[in-house]
């Protein structure tokens, strides 16, 4: 069983809920107001997933507000198919945001307007450099800025100059305008930061209303006050800016005054969670799409058989703090393996066939033997498997020659069956080349479900499916996407595992013809596996799985 008991000491020891249990008790906020601000350039994620459960939650908890609000300023970079994955996603994690989905565009007019109390205030100005002057002017680390020589313009100047670059009279990029804070601040953001930028670009929302569009961190302080935001949460990265978001918010005429904290952003070994890298790996086609099951988006992971609960399990484990941090892949693994171990159908696959072939059995043999679909939840039924002359094991549960710890079919030696009887393997059948064809066995026919009467110890069991009555299926192996647990740099590229996926084909058991995508199967042995609805070949004979995830410990097979 999932804990709910992670959920609550999410709550408790992550140190933005103690921030905002604590304004709730001094009586700074009675109404907590959070936002999930993702902009539409790409499929959600699990860092997004650590993002909103910490927002939703947040709000839920203190029977608050949680807003979703596509962060749609740059016009070039959104997509449709974005905003509607955006929310298919988080409604399949369970949640619901507070009235209408809000748009930053939705505030671009009093946004402008902010901007013209900036300019009257004399605290913002058209500078007319080029893109380059700006950035050399801008200084280092190291080196403090310039002022540019547009800098000390008259308030009335730069009120004519946004006006025509608004009415669409400069070409792109001739023209900004520009916050008037310091240039010689130890922090480059404070160097006369742009506020506004021409773009001739048509916006999905706004259409061709614009062609000046404001800036993420100018957009962003606004658009918190605008909807009441108690507690705005971004992660790391933007800790410098939130000087530049306190002092647009120190210089403007609001109603209310939100405030930023930040997190450490989620990483994840073996993968990346980097929405432009993403498209990267998408467009030079090393992974299919946004939601190719091996990648760390919500719509992948979904694909590939992750539950909405497991994910939830995984981001109320790891917690919320400010240590930059690098999650094993196997922490993900264990939830979604603690909840399919409850829901998971247990049944035989075969993933590489070998044929056995019963020497003491009648050609025409067919037993049915009725197992459970779960060993300890009898509610959940049976099914009904078939034990034949021919029989497939898996290729590597078979040697000619093993020591005893090889717990597996050996040449003159005993295995059990998996719900079913013991075999002894005779003689082995080979190709020219010495390639196993198959191999020759007798059952032991007293040993159905029971041990043999004469007391000798057989160890080890292994899983098969019947040679006549079975399923043809495909089997989806993922594996991880990187053989690198830290691939975020530039050259991530270098790092990609070939044997990403290996696709096996096999056979499971003939009651499988009633299969459903949305079931859960464990395949003994093997791990836990879904049914893919993005294969159309999921025809009555011939199925496909995705492996979700290996079984505990079974490090043994690939
Ligand atoms: P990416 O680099 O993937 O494009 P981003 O930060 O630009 O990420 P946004 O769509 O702007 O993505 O993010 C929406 C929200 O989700 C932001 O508040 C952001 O801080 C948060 N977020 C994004 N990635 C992560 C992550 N890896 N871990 C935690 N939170 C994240
Ligand atoms: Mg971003």
């Amino acid at each position: 069983m999932l804990k709910n008991i992670n959920r609550i000491k999410f709550y408790k020891n992550n140190f933005i809920f103690k921030i905002v249990n604590n304004d709730i008790i001094s009586g700074k906020h009675n109404v907590i107001r959070t936002r999930f601000p993702p902009e539409p350039n790409g499929y959600l994620h699990i860092g997004h997933a650590k993002s909103i459960c910490l927002n939703f939650l947040l709000a839920k908890n203190y029977n608050g507000f949680c807003n979703l609000r596509i962060d749609d300023s740059n016009p070039t970079k959104i997509k449709k198919k974005y905003i509607s994955s955006i929310k298919r996603d988080i409604k399949w994690l369970g949640f619901c945001w507070h009235g209408k989905i809000k748009y930053s565009s939705d505030y671009f007019d009093q946004i402008y307007h902010y901007a013209l109390e900036l300019i009257d205030k004399g605290l913002a100005y058209v500078d007319r450099m080029s893109k380059i002057d700006i950035k050399k002017f801008r200084g280092t680390l190291k080196c403090l800025g310039k002022d540019s020589p547009y800098r000390n313009q008259s308030i009335k100047e730069n009120k004519y100059l946004f006006l025509k670059m608004k009415e669409g009279e400069f070409p792109e990029g001739s023209a900004c305008l520009r916050a008037k804070i310091n240039m010689k601040s130890s922090s480059v953001i404070m160097r006369d930061p742009i506020l506004y930028r021409i773009k001739f670009a048509y916006h999905n929302q706004t259409g061709n209303k614009w062609c000046i569009y404001p800036m993420y961190d100018f957009t962003h302080c606004i658009s918190d006050a605008l909807e009441g935001i108690t507690h705005s949460l971004c992660t790391l990265e933007f800790q410098e800016n939130r000087e530049l978001y306190n002092w647009i918010l120190d210089n403007i005429t609001t109603n209310f005054r939100p405030k930023q904290y930040e997190f450490s952003r989620l990483n994840l070994q073996y993968t990346i969670t980097s929405k432009r890298k993403i498209n990267t790996l998408i467009t030079k086609g090393i992974v299919q799409n946004w939601d190719d099951p091996r990648l760390p988006t919500l719509s992948g992971l979904r694909r590939l058989g992750y539950t909405a609960k497991s994910i939830k399990e995984f981001c109320y484990r790891i917690g919320v703090t400010k240590q930059s941090n690098n999650i094993e892949i196997s922490t993900l693994e264990s939830c979604i393996r603690e909840d399919l171990e409850n829901k998971a159908i247990r049944t035989m696959a075969v993933i590489n066939p070998l044929l056995i072939i019963i020497e003491n059995l009648p050609e025409k043999h067919e037993e049915i033997i009725t197992v459970l679909n779960h060993p300890k939840k009898l509610y959940m039924g049976t099914h009904e498997i078939i034990f034949s002359k021919k029989i497939y094991i898996d290729y590597s549960d078979f040697r000619e020659i093993a020591d005893n710890n090889y717990k597996r079919l050996v040449l003159g030696k005993e295995i059990r069956l998996r719900n079913s009887y013991i075999i002894k393997a005779n003689f082995v059948h080979k190709d020219k080349d010495g390639n196993i064809i198959s191999v020759f066995c007798t059952y032991d026919p007293n040993t159905l479900h029971r041990n043999p009467k004469d007391g000798r110890k057989i160890s080890g069991v292994i899983h098969w499916v019947s040679a006549i009555k079975n399923i043809k299926a495909k089997f989806y192996l993922y594996n991880k996407l990187f053989n690198y647990k830290n691939p975020s740099g530039k050259n991530f590229l270098y790092y990609i595992n070939n044997n990403s996926l290996i696709i096996s084909r096999g056979f499971v058991e003939l009651w499988m013809i009633n299969a459903k995508c949305g079931e859960y199967y464990q395949f003994e042995r093997e791990g836990y596996f879904c049914m893919d609805n993005n294969y159309i070949k999921n025809t009555s004979n011939n199925l496909s799985f995705n492996r979700i995830a290996k079984l505990k410990n079974n490090k043994y097979r690939f």
